[in-house]
């Protein structure tokens, strides 16, 4: 019998979700501010690399986009400069960080959420967040690989 010797580990795993700091918040010295809210509200980084992606990349990225009419914006947008990747960890990840991110639109964001602090476009809204489990693990796959992701 074949020993499923991960298993418990798996079960036992925090949920991770996926985000960016875009390059409006990098341009702007924003990094540190973001990354203070998310861990001042209890989620760890467990994976955290600067990169510059290329259109083609950024489109890769969105492709659930293709076709929207700010899809071409956005790309464009997205690989205008270094944005912050990152891999965030615990409790109900997933809905916490869109919870401190806010609503996409700036001006529907609660007070106190990041995009309500510092957004101040619809598109150049200063963090991105996966919007459920299954796209964390594909946008996680996109930009880590097992060797960067810290294991405890
Ligand atoms: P998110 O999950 O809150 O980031 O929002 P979406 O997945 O709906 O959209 C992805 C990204 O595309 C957003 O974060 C914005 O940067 C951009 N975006 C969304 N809606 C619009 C829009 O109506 N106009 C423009 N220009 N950009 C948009």
């Amino acid at each position: 019998m074949v020993k499923l010797i991960f298993k418990e580990d798996n079960l036992s795993m925090k949920d991770r979700t996926f985000g960016i700091i875009k390059p409006d918040a990098v341009s702007k010295n924003l990094i540190g501010a973001v990354l203070k809210r998310i861990e001042d509200e209890g989620l760890k980084i467990v994976a955290m690399k600067m990169i510059r992606m290329t259109k083609a990349q950024a489109k890769g990225f969105y492709k659930v986009h293709e076709g929207k009419p700010f899809y071409e914006s956005v790309t464009d947008f997205m690989s205008s400069g270094p944005c912050v990747v990152m891999v965030l960890e615990g409790d109900d990840a997933v809905k916490k960080y869109r919870a401190i991110m806010g609503a996409t639109n700036y001006k529907e964001a609660k007070e106190g959420t990041i995009r309500h602090i510092y957004a101040t476009d619809i598109e150049k809204n200063i963090v991105h967040g996966s919007d459920s489990r299954e796209n964390a693990e594909f946008e996680i796959g996109y930009f880590f690989n097992a060797l960067e992701m810290k294991g405890d």
